[in-house]
C-alpha cells in the first residue's frame, strides 16, 4: 500500500434538496480544507434528493477528482445518509457538516487539531442559537435534559453531528448494527477521547429545514427508547402509585358503606375510575408499543440503506489500491 505522509481527511456531506446552498458550501469547504496541510475528500451523499442537487455536485466532481458522490436510492432520513457516508469514508478522520452551512466549514482546523492530540470525537457546541424559534430552543433543551437523566450516559448538550471523527471512532460505529440510528445517541455511547469545540451556528443559509415539530418529536422519542428503558419501569412504578391508591379508595367506599348504609349508586365515581385507569393502561401499552416496535424492526434484519450509484473519490480509489 502506497500512502502519502499527510493524513486523509473524509468530509460528509448529508443532503436533501439543498440545490441552493451547495456550490457555496463546497467553495467554503474547498478554501479551508486546501489550506491546511492533508489531502482530502469531499463525500457528497445524495440523500434521494427530488431537485437538482446531484446535478451539482457531479458538476462539482468533474472539476474535482477529490469529490465523491453517493447516490442513495431513496430518502432515508439524515442519520442514515450519515450512516452512509461513514461507511463510505475512506479518511484517516472524518469530518460530518450540514449541506446548509450552518455548520461553519472554517471551524475544521479546530477540530483537527484536536483530533492530533489525540481525541477520537471533537464534537462542535453551539454557543448560541440564532435564527431558531423560542419554542425550538425550549424544546431541544428539554431533551436534552430528559436524555440525560434517562440513558447511563452522557450525550453532550448543545451539540449536532457537527464533527470529527478518528478512523477507530468510524470503525467502531460501523459494528453498531441497529435499524434505530440516534446518531447523537450513537456517537456518545462508543466511547474514547470525546471533547468539544465551542462555535457560533448561523441560520441557514438557504432552503426550508425539513424538521417540522412531529418529526422533531419523533427523533426525541427515537432516542429516548433506543437508549433507555426507564419508560417501561416507570409503567410499573406508576401502576402500583394507582393501584395503592385506588385500594385505600376502595377500603374507604367499604368502611363509609358500614358506617352509613348504601346510599349512592357510586356512578361518579365509578366512571372517573375507569376512565382514569383507562387512560393510563392506554399510555403504558403505547410505550410497550414503541419498544415492540423497534423489536420488530431490528429482527427483520434490513439492509440499513440502498445504494443506486456510487462515484469514489480519486483519493479514496489509490488508498484501497
Ligand atoms: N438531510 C438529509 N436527509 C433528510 C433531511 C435532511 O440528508 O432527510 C440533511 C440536510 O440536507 C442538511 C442536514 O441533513 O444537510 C441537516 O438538515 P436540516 O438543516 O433540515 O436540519 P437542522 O439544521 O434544522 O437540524
Ligand atoms: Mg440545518
Amino acid at each position: 500500500m502506497l500512502r502519502d505522509e499527510l493524513p486523509l481527511i473524509s468530509v460528509i456531506v448529508p443532503f436533501f434538496n439543498e440545490e441552493d446552498g451547495l456550490v457555496r458550501l463546497h467553495e467554503r469547504l474547498n478554501a479551508v480544507l486546501l489550506a491546511l496541510p492533508v489531502r482530502s475528500e469531499i463525500l457528497y451523499v445524495d440523500d434521494g434528493s427530488t431537485d437538482d442537487g446531484r446535478r451539482i455536485v457531479e458538476q462539482l466532481r468533474s472539476q474535482d477528482p477529490r469529490i465523491a458522490l453517493l447516490c442513495l436510492s431513496r430518502n432515508f432520513g439524515k442519520e442514515i445518509a450519515m450512516t452512509a457516508g461513514l461507511d463510505h469514508a475512506a479518511g484517516d478522520a472524518v469530518v460530518i457538516i450540514d449541506a446548509d452551512l450552518q455548520d461553519p466549514p472554517e471551524l475544521i482546523p479546530q477540530l483537527l487539531e484536536k483530533w492530533r492530540e489525540g481525541y477520537d470525537v471533537v464534537y462542535a457546541t453551539r454557543m448560541e442559537r440564532e435564527g431558531e424559534t423560542w419554542l425550538k430552543k425550549a424544546s431541544a433543551s428539554a431533551f436534552y435534559r430528559v436524555i440525560h437523566h434517562a440513558a447511563n450516559f452522557d450525550i453532550p448538550r448543545d451539540t449536532g453531528d457537527f464533527r470529527l471523527l478518528s478512523r477507530r471512532a468510524v470503525d467502531a460505529l460501523k459494528r453498531l448494527p441497529e435499524q434505530h440510528r440516534f446518531m447523537k445517541g450513537l456517537f456518545a455511547w462508543i466511547g474514547f477521547r470525546q471533547i468539544g469545540v465551542p462555535y457560533h451556528r448561523e441560520p441557514r443559509h438557504a432552503g426550508a429545514t425539513k424538521w417540522n415539530y412531529w418529526k422533531l418529536w419523533n427523533f426525541a422519542l427515537e432516542g429516548i427508547t433506543s437508549f433507555t428503558t426507564a419508560p417501561l419501569r416507570l409503567a410499573s412504578y406508576l401502576g402500583g402509585v394507582i393501584a395503592l391508591l385506588a385500594f385505600a379508595y376502595g377500603l374507604w367506599i367499604v368502611i363509609d358503606t358500614l358506617v352509613h348504609g348504601n346510599q349512592v349508586p357510586g356512578y361518579p365515581s365509578l366512571m372517573a375510575v375507569v376512565l382514569f385507569l383507562g387512560g393510563i393502561q392506554l399510555i403504558f401499552i403505547g410505550i410497550l408499543g414503541e419498544y415492540l416496535g423497534r423489536m420488530f424492526d431490528e429482527s427483520k434484519r434490513r439492509p440499513l440503506y440502498l445504494v443506486a450509484d456510487y462515484h469514489p473519490s480519486s483519493q479514496s480509489l489509490s488508498d484501497k489500491a
